[in-house]
């Protein structure tokens, strides 16, 4: 996703407050719980959102088949989602979750009409006896309405194109899937695989993830269109764009790359879609094959800026490079490439392969696919370009909050989450400080954990385990607290000596740096412990440290 989007999404949150106490945790639990997390109390909304508790916990989503009608004059659909699940425990009860402004039309177990209960936008489905740990049910969730269109702050844009055309499209990442679907909406747990079905009226193209399978006419003037998704797919990332789209065609290696655009389009997409194929080029020169093979590539035109849904970006740019045309990181790099075809289709590695399993943990996603655009810039351009384009991204760093805020109530991290992400990837490769090295490690990371849902546990772990160096005080120094380390340096002139420390919060925060001149590095292993001392002939002025290389503060006494 795109930071306009994401400060949408965090305008919502912070709109979508809620009352009384909770069910799951106790207002006394809640408030001990804030307080260590320093955030506010969790409210019982973001607790029915965000909480991975037993009724999302005992299944684990198999399959989806989403088949929606769409009627674009009444800004009307109807429908049905037919879910499977495998039990990982017996129970007679389980959460799915429709936005209220949906209407739940029936909910039924092999034919017959199950109970529910609904709060805010969870449906909690009773089953008349105990389901049964190991066992696989199919529940088919039928439901209608008008749903809440984007500028309401839903998830779903009903708009017309300049011949008058309906352009309808789905963004939902921050508001939820369920605000247009039935769904399990959540980023712990994924179906393996999915079909998707859109009714539109005919003449129109609805574009969804997956592969084409084939579209149906159903007599009564409207048409089927079919999709399958042959992976794991996140709720979010589920999505329809529905116009008067023309389609031309690609090939990168042996895969067909699709692009769909608006009539009007057609000429400037075919010269500035090109972009993608080096786009693939460089991320599979450092991560591997493109991971949704069997669902294509697709770049689809829509009403918003960008968005990574699997196998089917959505493309809002104007055809310019740069972000909106504009000099994205102020450093004459981002016009020479476009920011939404390269940001947006990283995610296809890092947001969509390799996932979050909570939102707390979403610089997985966009700390990563920052980094991907650096990479990019490094395969593309060169490593002087990546080295000025990622240092670009220092002026939008704000240092408020940490990065990752407290987990299980779907809180959308700080914006941060995208620069000093990327700032940190890029400092830590310069701790390993060997690039062959570093490349391998960050192809094997990808490799180990596509198609997984993870934590930031996990890609600690993995470095830690990579480089043999104890790195888990660093990534929670910029991941978990609001500073940057800052290197103290401490001149003698008399003695001809400098000492150094680390100051951060982190205990036992420790990074070898390069420092002295550049072009001569001394790389030094400060430590927040103690002061170190070394040999100095250079001033406090002509003594440098390498800040492009390391996104530290520096200070000089
Ligand atoms: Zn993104």
């Amino acid at each position: 996703m795109i930071c306009r989007v994401l400060i949408t999404s965090v305008a919502v949150l912070a709109l979508g407050g809620s009352s009384a106490c909770s069910r799951g945790v106790s207002q006394n639990q809640s408030v001990a719980l804030a307080a260590q997390l320093q955030g506010p109390p969790p409210t019982r909304s973001e607790i029915l959102r965000g909480d991975y508790g037993r009724l999302r916990a005992n299944n684990d989503l198999v399959y989806y088949h989403l088949d929606v009608r769409v009627d674009p004059d009444k800004k009307f659909i109807s429908g049905k989602n037919t879910i499977r699940f495998r039990m990982l425990s017996d129970d007679n009860r389980v959460q799915i979750d429709l936005h209220p402004s949906l209407d739940v039309d029936r909910i039924l177990l092999d034919g017959a009409p199950l109970q529910y209960t609904r709060e805010e936008s969870a449906v909690f489905i009773d089953f008349p006896r105990k389901l049964r740990k190991d066992s696989t049910y199919a529940i088919d969730f039928q439901y209608s309405g008008t749903p809440l269109d984007i500028r309401a702050r839903g998830g779903i844009g009903f708009r017309r194109d300049s011949t008058g055309h309906p352009f309808i499209n789905t963004v939902c990442e921050g508001v939820g899937s369920s605000t247009w679907w039935p769904s399990k909406d959540q980023w712990h747990d994924e179906v393996d695989s999915m079909r998707i079905s859109v009714s539109i009226p005919n003449g129109l193209t609805d574009v969804s993830n997956g592969a084409f399978v084939g579209k149906m006419d159903l007599g009564d003037g409207y048409t089927r269109w079919d999709w399958n998704v042959h992976y794991p797919i996140n709720s979010y990332d589920v999505s329809m764009n529905i116009g008067d789209y023309v389609h031309f065609t690609d090939t990168y290696k042996d895969m067909t790359l699709d692009f769909y655009v608006l009539r009007d389009s057609l000429e400037k997409a075919r010269a500035q879609f090109t972009q993608a194929k080096g786009m693939l080029a460089a991320y599979e020169h450092y991560f591997g094959e493109y991971p949704f093979k069997k669902d294509g590539y697709k770049l689809v035109e829509a009403t918003n800026a960008g968005m990574e849904h699997q196998s089917a970006v959505t493309y809002g740019n104007g055809f310019k490079n740069g972000y909106g045309g504009r000099d994205w990181t102020g450093v004459g790099v981002s016009p020479k490439f476009d920011f939404i075809i390269i940001h947006e289709s990283g995610h296809e590695w890092f947001g969509n392969a390799v996932s979050a399993s909570d939102r707390s943990d979403m610089w997985i996603h966009e700390g990563w696919t920052t980094y991907l655009e650096v990479l990019y810039v490094e395969y593309t351009f060169g490593y002087d370009d990546a080295l000025k384009y990622v240092n670009g991204y220092k002026t939008k760093v704000l240092n408020r909050q940490p990065i990752i805020p407290p987990g299980g109530l779907m809180r959308t991290p700080p914006q941060d989450m995208y620069f000093k992400g990327a700032l940190m990837l890029n400092t830590l490769r310069n701790v390993v400080n060997d690039d062959r090295r570093w490349f391998a490690l960050l192809h094997d990371l990808y490799q180990h954990f596509k198609y997984k849902n993870i934590s930031t546990d996990d890609i600690v772990a993995f470095f830690n385990q990579r480089t043999g160096r104890n790195l888990t005080p660093v990534f929670n120094q910029y991941l978990r607290h609001t500073a940057i380390p800052t290197l103290e340096l401490k001149f003698d002139s008399a003695a001809k000596t400098v000492s150094y420390r680390w100051k951060a919060d982190e205990p036992g925060f420790a990074m070898p740096i390069r420092i002295g001149t550049k072009g001569a590095w001394q790389i030094v292993e400060p430590t927040t412990a103690k002061w170190k001392t070394m040999p100095a002939r250079l001033t406090p002025e002509t003594f440098d440290v390498a800040t492009d290389l390391y996104f530290v503060n520096v200070v000089k006494q």
